[in-house]
């Protein structure tokens, strides 16, 4: 395929959009509004699961299935071509006194995931440090976690090595040029790109794009915040979650704490009563934090969806406009499917799922 496709906002989702495509068709542009790589990719804590996916559809379950099996390869390949590792970092996780254990161990029976309640005294055996009073703990082998800014550092190293890619950063796109009824271009402050094919990745940002269509899409900004530790490098040897609130160690002894859930807009302000209140989940989960700096505090901004299912696929009546965008809070887990999928569907290959519960037909106003 000679087509140029241009790919709106360089998050996880637009980066390896791009990546994906520059085998398949003559050139990719990628246009981003400040950095590639610097808003919800690079704020996320990088869970390659759901927080509960037990309590998505199975719509979400197949993406984030397909995607867990494929980052080691991918954070492989990344790092042989680049030299940045996205250190894909399996600990398995803990999930202590949850409300929904039921409905947590027979989704994994079902879904053949290797999900299992364990005794408390063997959580408390393989993470000595967890705060005391659990009384409940299920635990998912296997599960990883990617340090995301290294992601998307590496996604961008290796798209700036490919020769039919190119990056253009601070570049933003106020609207799309149409011509003989399609979309055919996007307008940039240096006029208009054209394009065969146009792909809106552009997160939490997406629905605006959209509204210059007369669209409504249902994708909002959900801010997140998250505050990170350092301690040994053995200090944290699983990912632990109780109450919505999580830790994840990084391979140098980094310790992630999230999050919040806010609907502040735009705003990413980091405030006062999020570190308060992050710092105390931090030590109910692990007290030796107690007293430990916190050497960094952040937000970002998830594109919020309705029950989190990403919106993949062409735009009904709109043709050369696409949809990759809506990953909510799992964006970095459903990364490679939904980029994979969306490939497919862009090049007619055969897609490796159905694409059907993605389709933005039927779900814009
Ligand atoms: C605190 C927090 C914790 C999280 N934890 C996890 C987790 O553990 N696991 C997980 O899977 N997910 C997690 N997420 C969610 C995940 O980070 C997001 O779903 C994912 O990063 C979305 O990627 P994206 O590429 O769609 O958006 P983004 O990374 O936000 O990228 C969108 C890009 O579009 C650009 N853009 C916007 N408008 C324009 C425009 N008009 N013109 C040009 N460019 C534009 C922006 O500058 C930006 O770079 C978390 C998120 C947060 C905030």
């Amino acid at each position: 395929m000679s087509k140029q496709v241009v790919v709106v906002g360089g998050g996880v989702i637009g980066l390896l959009t791009a990546f994906n495509l520059a085998a398949k068709v003559g050139h990719v542009v990628v246009c981003d509004q400040g950095e590639v790589g610097r808003e919800s990719s690079w704020a996320g804590g990088g869970i390659v699961s759901p927080l509960y996916p037990w309590r998505y559809s199975p719509a979400v379950t197949a993406l984030a299935h397909w995607s867990q099996d494929f980052y080691p390869q991918l954070g492989e390949r990344l790092f042989a071509s680049t030299g940045v590792d996205p250190e894909v970092h399996t600990t398995g996780l803990y999930w202590l006194d949850l409300d929904d254990e039921a409905q947590a161990l027979a989704w994994a029976e079902r879904e053949q995931r290797p999900l299992s309640a364990v005794d408390i005294s063997a959580a408390y055996d393989a993470v000595p440090v967890l705060g005391p009073g659990f009384k409940r703990a299920i635990y998912m082998a296997g599960v990883a976690n990617v340090r995301n800014p290294r992601l998307v550092k590496s996604l961008k190293a290796a798209l700036l090595a490919m020769p039919n890619v190119t990056l253009r950063e601070h570049c933003q796109i106020t609207g799309f040029a149409q011509q003989g009824g399609r979309v055919a271009g996007v307008q940039t402050a240096d006029g208009v790109l054209a394009a065969d094919e146009v792909v809106l990745s552009a997160g939490a940002w997406s629905g605006d794009l959209l509204r210059t269509l007369g669209l409504a899409l249902p994708v909002e900004p959900v801010k997140g915040q998250m505050i990170l530790f350092k301690c040994a490098e053995d200090f944290l040897p699983s990912m632990v979650l109780a109450k919505g609130r999580y830790a994840i160690p990084r391979r140098d002894g980094h310790i992630l704490v999230g999050s919040t859930l806010e609907h502040a807009g735009y705003d990413k302000t980091p405030t006062g009563d999020a570190l308060q209140s992050l710092k105390a989940s931090a030590v109910e989960l692990l007290p030796e934090l107690e007293g430990a700096t916190v050497v960094a505090h952040w937000a970002g901004l998830r594109p919020g969806s309705p029950e989190g299912i990403p919106y993949i696929g062409p735009v009904p009546g709109h043709a050369g406009l696409w949809l990759n965008c809506g990953h909510y809070r799992n964006g970095l887990v459903l990364a490679p499917a939904s980029c994979q999928l969306f490939t497919d569907l862009l090049t007619g290959a055969e897609p490796i799922i159905d694409p059907a519960p993605y389709a933005p037909a039927g779900r814009l106003g």
